[in-house]
């Protein structure tokens, strides 16, 4: 069976590294889960999946950097959580700060802010950010690559870049899916069923 979707691509720079100085509220909602990786979704379905995208490559666009809550949920279902988390680094939260102090009145040495407001995604004093605590932060552009060699590495998955999606028609009571993409290397038309 052929599954048709599309790539996610795109970035950020890393940021630095700070902590949320203070908390507003508990965090009743982080939840512990089972450390053990849970084999990623094609492997573990045996689905092979074939991806079009337009794109020549994934994408460097500045665009995600942080990830929060829920989402942590759906990466550690597709068994990719612990890759992300190794790869990024994690925060307590945001938190919003005036505009950097002089430090000796000379404009040339700066200090963080005054801490306006936080938003902390943890329970205080949690270290260790189970799945749904905290911030993961890693850049889209990297994140994106990581899928991608996971994807790859079950040998289910076939990305075809350059491949522009043109149509999807579904007929009534036909399995297949019909697929048509422009294949920018050729700039012909390809089908897919
Ligand atoms: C500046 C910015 C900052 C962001 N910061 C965050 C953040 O910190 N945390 C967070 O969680 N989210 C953030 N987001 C949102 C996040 O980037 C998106 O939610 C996420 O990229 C959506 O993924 P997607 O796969 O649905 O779409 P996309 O990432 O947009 O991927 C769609 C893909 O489909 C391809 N495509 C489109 N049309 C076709 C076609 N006809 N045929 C073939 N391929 C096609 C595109 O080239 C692209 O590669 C940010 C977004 C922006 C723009």
């Amino acid at each position: 069976m052929t599954i048709y979707a599309i790539a996610a691509t795109q970035s950020l720079q890393p940021q630095r590294h700070w902590r949320v100085p203070t908390r507003t509220h508990p965090r009743p909602h982080c939840r512990r889960r089972s450390r053990r990786p849970p084999p990623s979704p094609p492997a573990r379905a045996a689905i092979h999946v074939r991806v079009l995208e337009k794109e020549a490559d994934t994408g460097t666009a500045p665009r995600a950097c942080g990830y929060y809550g829920a989402s942590h949920f759906a990466l550690e279902k597709a068994g990719v959580y612990h890759l992300l988390r190794r790869a990024g680094f994690m925060t307590h939260g945001l938190c919003w700060r005036k505009l950097p102090a002089d430090v000796d009145g000379t404009g040339r040495h700066k200090k963080l802010g005054e801490a306006i407001a936080s938003l902390p995604f943890a329970a205080e004093g949690d270290t260790t950010y189970a799945a749904g605590a905290g911030q993961l932060n890693l850049p889209q552009s990297q994140f994106t690559r990581l899928l991608l060699g996971e994807c790859l590495g079950t040998g289910r998955v076939e990305v075809l870049f350059r491949h522009e999606l043109k149509a999807i028609r579904d007929e009534d009571g036909e399995e297949a899916v019909h697929v048509v993409a422009r294949d920018a290397s050729t700039e012909e038309d390809e089908s897919f069923t």
